[in-house]
């Protein structure tokens, strides 16, 4: 099987000005510099990623924007391109988070043009699917899934999944304290691992990193992580305090 590096993910949605993010990016730096079995990414606001790729500069964090428009230029009042994410300093873009979907109407279709057009750019791609609390109580988890994954990454080929990460993020847990259980988490990540071998071959399906998001915290990651195809953590609340994404980022130790 392939070897799946840990990639833990921090999600700093609207929180931090320019000059915040900068102090909580000098000490993440300086906090994980020790910790070489796992990649690092962290999403600050857009008005933060230039200022914040200097300060990773020459650290294993990697830069990732939050949401990005599928065009390359044009009359998009407030939007910004791949490009514009790479030219700032990112190597990643999150897309689909489940807070996109929900308030601004993000749809599977959108996503898809999204992130064929990362794929062009050269851009790296986290892409958030999961299931609502009502979806769940309903047993529709595993076709909601289906339905996410199938539009959401129509008309990839194998070889686009180098640059593929998968997030499942239950929007029940998100923000709300409740976490999947690791046997849950587990359950859906080899699920899905499942449909990937089916529609792409096993060898995608094997190295394709999953994560896990949805009220991850140092209390919890350990046994998350310790699940066979728990690859990593997309984290929101928990990633604000350096200190705290610090002791996710170390849940080996
Ligand atoms: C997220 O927004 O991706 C997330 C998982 O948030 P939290 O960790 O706060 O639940």
């Amino acid at each position: 099987m392939a070897e799946r590096t840990p990639l833990i993910a921090g999600n700093w949605k609207m929180h931090k000005t320019g000059p915040e993010a900068v102090q909580a990016a000098g000490e993440l730096v300086k906090l994980t510099a020790d910790a070489k079995q796992v990649d690092i990414l962290i999403a600050p606001a857009f008005t933060s990623l230039a200022l914040v790729a200097e300060i990773l500069e020459g650290s294993r964090i990697m830069l990732a924007g939050q949401n990005m428009h599928w065009e390359p230029k044009g009359a998009f009042t407030g939007e910004v391109s791949a490009d514009m994410l790479l030219a700032a300093g990112c190597s990643h873009v999150i897309l689909g988070h489940s807070e996109r979907r929900q308030f601004f109407g993000e749809t599977d279709q959108n996503i898809n043009k999204k992130l064929k057009s990362a794929l062009a750019a050269g851009l790296k791609s986290i892409i958030c699917i999961g299931e609502s609390e009502t979806e769940r109580d309903e047993g529709k988890t595993f076709s909601v899934l289906d339905k996410q994954v199938q539009n959401g990454l129509k008309g990839l080929f194998s070889e686009d999944f180098g640059e593929v990460i998968l997030a499942y993020e239950p929007v029940w847990a998100i923000g709300t304290g409740k976490t999947a259980t690791s046997q849950q988490a587990q359950q859906v990540h080899a699920y899905l691992r499942e449909q990937l071998a089916k529609a792409y071959g096993k060898t995608v399906a094997d190295s394709i990193r999953i994560l896990y998001g949805g009220s991850v915290k140092p209390e919890n990651i350990a046994e998350l992580m310790a699940m066979d195809d728990v690859d990593g953590a997309l984290v929101g609340g928990a990633s604000l305090d350096p200190q705290t994404f610090s002791r996710l980022v170390h849940y080996q130790n």
